[in-house]
């Protein structure tokens, strides 16, 4: 069990992170930790997030009403708590605008092509959720039809948001998409991009079918192009430990070296 300092100790090393990796500009972004009790911690509106101190978060209950702090909480502490709400396995949000990922939001594109393997393995795919007034209830509910199925979605003309079973996890997602992002980026400026073919994805599937599928790791089968790809086979959702997704990684990139 981790304590409330430690939380605080986290968010504020993620903060730095998030800063440092130039995911977040001046006061952008917000991170919350779902703490045992259902408490959220939360990171204060209008302070860099790359130069957080321990007590400038706050904490709130479940509806991100402020218990004590002397900042106010995120603007957008809405949209945590839509995250937590739907997500009883979600115990921390990232919230960020990292500059390639955000390139997507702005331009429409959702990362919904199965363009890497080990992306398809961990994130499944990255939704694009519409344009919703930041700091109002429309960013909740514009992420309300996808937070179920995917760790990772766009925010259109906004950012992203990550989410997972603690705060590191939250934070790799979303380094995880800003680096998918890049490399897609980088495809489109070559002029090409080729996607898995359906028996790479069949592929996939059948070495996570192997893996068991346990938590924490969730990744979303759900989606229009995966589900096309396997014939509308595919469970709802499957979930593997990170151990099982090193070994799902080293599986995939045998399978495809070998051919
Ligand atoms: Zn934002």
């Amino acid at each position: 069990m981790r304590s409330e300092h430690q939380h605080r100790k986290d968010i504020c090393e993620i903060g730095r992170r998030l800063y440092q990796k130039g995911f977040v500009a001046a006061a952008d972004g917000n991170i919350s930790v779902r703490m045992d009790g259902g408490r959220l911690l939360v990171t204060p509106s209008g302070k860099c997030k790359g130069r957080l101190d321990e007590e400038d978060l706050i904490v709130t209950d479940d509806a991100g009403r402020r218990i004590y702090g002397s900042w106010e909480p995120s603007s957008e502490i809405a949209m945590h708590v839509t995250a937590y709400r739907e997500r009883p396995d979600v115990k921390a949000v990232v919230h960020a605008h990292p500059p390639h990922a955000t390139g997507f939001a702005v331009a429409g594109v959702a990362l919904d092509r199965p363009l890497i393997s080990e992306v398809v393995l961990t994130l499944g795919t990255i939704p694009l959720a519409e344009y919703g007034t930041p700091s109002t209830l429309e960013v909740p509910a514009a992420i309300e039809p996808y937070i179920r199925r995917h760790d990772a979605i766009l925010l259109a003309n906004h950012g992203a948001m990550a989410v997972g079973p603690d705060v590191f996890l939250a934070y790799d997602r979303m380094e995880t998409l800003e680096h998918f992002a890049h490399i897609w980026t980088v495809a489109r400026i070559l002029g090409r991009e080729r996607p898995l073919g359906e028996e790479h994805v069949t592929k996939l599937q059948a070495i996570r079918e192997r893996a068991g599928f346990e938590p924490p790791t969730r990744a979303c089968l759900t989606c229009p192009v995966l589900d096309e790809r396997l014939g509308g086979s595919a469970p709802e959702t499957v979930q593997l430990t990170r151990e099982q997704l090193v070994d799902l990684v080293t599986d995939v990139v045998r399978s495809l070296e070998g051919r």
